[in-house]
């Protein structure tokens, strides 16, 4: 049977001198791996070798999804070709491509993850390497981790305390409030004692995380909390720091 769809390629590989096996984040089927013969000859199906994020229409035959996929036709779209002359922007796209990888199953589709993570390379393609871009291009990587963690269920409570569901706005700004990665949110001072793995939030960083909408705006001090904040917890989610992780910080 064959399967039309949107896709972005997440990962290729090279399989033989011709041929790569590639894994898509595809609109309507989810993740997918591939094989594409031919794809590195000059003429194919596929407008020429793909590459990662590369993006566009695919075909492709899933008669059995304990094996590859066959990829039958690919046409590429005009890609992300900033990302190249621009390393913190790729590195962030990067970033979340690993974990979008890392948390999503294969033929478990997720159209709005899709859509979230087409813009987040859209926007993160028209960024220029200067001193505001790192910011706006950090802010761009957390809302898109954030969004990423909602779509696959596991967004974290970051209104109130997940103990003691006391809500963060009535409580005075200089409480204290620590985020929780086993918690999956925010706790507050009166309950952190069960927590043991918690880190300490600013008060900036638990307004933004409070109210996403602060992000784009926030300076990159804080950015720089939030998203160390949230490589910890997806160190805890997936059992192991994600390996792009220390091009994000510097770390
Ligand atoms: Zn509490």
């Amino acid at each position: 049977m064959l399967t039309k769809d949107l896709a972005i390629c997440i990962r290729a590989l090279d399989y033989s001198e011709t041929s790569q096996i590639v894994t898509f984040f595809t609109r309507a089927t989810g993740k997918i791996s591939a094989i594409a013969k031919g794809s590195k000859r000059p003429k194919s199906a596929f407008d020429g070798t793909i590459e990662i994020f590369s993006f566009g229409k695919i075909v492709f035959s899933d008669s059995n999804k304990e094996k590859l996929a066959t990829l039958t036709e690919f046409e590429q779209q005009p890609g992300f070709t900033h990302l190249r002359s621009n390393l913190f922007a790729l590195n962030c796209c990067l970033f979340g491509t690993e974990l979008l990888s890392g948390l999503t199953n294969e033929y478990d589709p997720h159209p709005e993850l899709f859509d979230n993570f087409l813009q987040f390379l859209q926007n993160a393609n028209e960024r220029r390497a200067t001193n505001d871009e790192r910011r706006v291009t950090l802010s761009l990587l957390i809302l898109f981790q954030l969004a990423l963690l909602k779509e696959v269920g596991l967004q974290p409570i970051l209104s109130y305390c997940v103990n003691c569901k006391t809500r963060y706005e009535i409580r005075a700004t200089r409480d204290e409030v620590y985020f929780s990665s086993s918690a999956n949110g925010l706790i507050c001072k009166d309950c952190e004692a069960s927590f043991p793995d918690k880190i300490r939030l600013t008060g900036n960083a638990a307004n933004c995380l409070t109210n996403l909408k602060m992000i784009a705006e926030s300076e990159e001090k804080t950015l720089n909390e939030i998203e160390k904040v949230l490589i910890y917890h997806f160190t805890e989610l997936l059992h192991k720091p994600p390996k792009m992780a220390k091009h994000i910080l510097g770390t």
